[in-house]
């Protein structure tokens, strides 16, 4: 399985404590210091909406890229299917990788 990208709520919560936290922090101390943090904490936010927006556009479908991403799962889904054939061994009928010389339950000589 590929790695699961973070979600935009991740970024979300992110953008905002580290926004909010750090305006906080700047407040009390009455410094700038975290005013870096302040920007971070915006960007992370401005890349949650935008990944946001971009689930939106995705899910209704009314974007060019999305009936081509469909097509991509699909040939990948058919690849998966063409991997994962196995064939029952003669004598045992354990199911093995068509590729497989011998059956590694009975011994027995494949094609
Ligand atoms: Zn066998």
């Amino acid at each position: 399985m590929a790695q699961q990208p973070i979600p935009f709520w991740a970024y979300l919560i992110i953008g905002t404590g580290v926004t909010v936290t750090s305006l906080i922090v700047d407040m009390q101390t009455e410094s700038d210091k975290l005013k870096l943090f302040v920007y971070i904490g915006i960007i992370f936010f401005a890349v949650g909406i935008i990944k946001l927006l971009f689930n939106l556009i995705f899910n209704r479908g009314s974007i060019n890229i999305a009936p081509k991403v469909k097509v991509e799962k699909k040939l990948i889904q058919q690849n998966q299917q063409k991997t994962s054939v196995t064939v029952a061994c003669p004598r045992c009928k354990v199911k093995l990788h068509p590729k497989f010389k011998f059956c590694p339950n009975c011994g027995l000589k494949l094609n």
